[in-house]
């Protein structure tokens, strides 16, 4: 019996231990197919390939930092704004993918005429895509917006698995204790995960493929290569769109003069 009784803390401590490995995944990835909030699975599929792909706006098909966001009105469908993590082009480290689109889509409805409590409201209605699971910053600026939806492709832990420096802390986390907010904000985790994963995992693993329009070259002076893009890589990803999508008008285009936070500027 004094065995077992030895063993008890040990016990309770390993239960313990299983319970806050239960309650970091309370939210598990969303189910293909889910049709929630009355918006139909094709179209989370086309705003995250949106996010995924800001990157391409700033004539980065492989960046180091390869984090977009994109804003959706969640009832209408329409695209507010788009952008993609600007820490390195800015030097600001708070430029976070979701961070700079929540300040140019507050640029949009600036422009719009918005008054700032009008502001305030509208992102009430809006949805989130990020083609990363956003980190305890970014994720406590969409709780304090409001945001009805928070959609993303790559979770926290994967990023890290691929080597990249993160703060190991879920977002479904954050979303649990802000719960005084008096707002709700639905997440769906793991969204076309299949394809922002790639998106993660060159940077730091030399085995891992580089995304479409890249190639691993040698760098001068760096004793590791990277991903780089291959010159003509706007013909690449241009080509890489099925013919269904580019029958229904989603192709390509230049960058709009008018909306620059709209990057690669597409029809739905
Ligand atoms: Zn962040």
């Amino acid at each position: 019996m004094a065995f077992f009784q030895h063993l008890l803390p040990g016990i309770a401590l390993l239960a313990l231990l299983s319970w806050a490995s239960a309650s970091a995944h309370l939210h598990p990835p969303s189910q293909h197919g889910l049709s929630i909030n009355d918006v139909p699975w094709h179209r989370r599929e086309h705003w995250m390939r949106v996010a995924n792909e800001a990157t391409y706006a700033d004539g980065e098909p492989c960046p180091q930092a390869p984090f977009g966001s994109a804003i959706v009105n969640t009832t209408s469908d329409e695209l507010i704004c788009v952008a993609a993590n600007a820490v390195g082009r800015t030097g600001d480290p708070t430029m976070h993918g979701e961070m700079t689109a929540i300040r140019a889509c507050h640029e949009v409805l600036s422009k719009r005429g918005l008054s700032p409590p009008e502001i305030l409201r509208a992102w009430r209605d809006f949805s989130l895509y990020t083609n990363g699971e956003p980190c305890p910053m970014c994720m406590s600026a969409i709780r304090w917006a409001g945001f009805k939806e928070i959609v993303y492709g790559t979770s926290i832990e994967t990023i890290a698995k691929g080597g990249r420096n993160q703060i190991y802390i879920p977002s479904s986390d954050i979303l649990a204790k802000s719960y005084s907010m008096g707002h709700m904000t639905l997440m769906l985790g793991g969204i076309l995960a299949n394809e922002t994963d790639p998106f993660f995992a060159h940077q730091f693993n030399e085995s891992a493929p580089c995304p479409a329009g890249c190639q691993r070259k040698d760098t001068p002076g760096k004793r590791v290569s990277s991903c780089q893009p291959k010159p003509e890589w706007r013909e690449i990803i241009q080509q890489r769109e099925p013919e269904e999508l580019l029958d229904s008008g989603r192709a390509y285009r230049e960058p709009s003069p008018v909306n620059t936070f709209w990057p690669w500027q597409r029809l739905s």
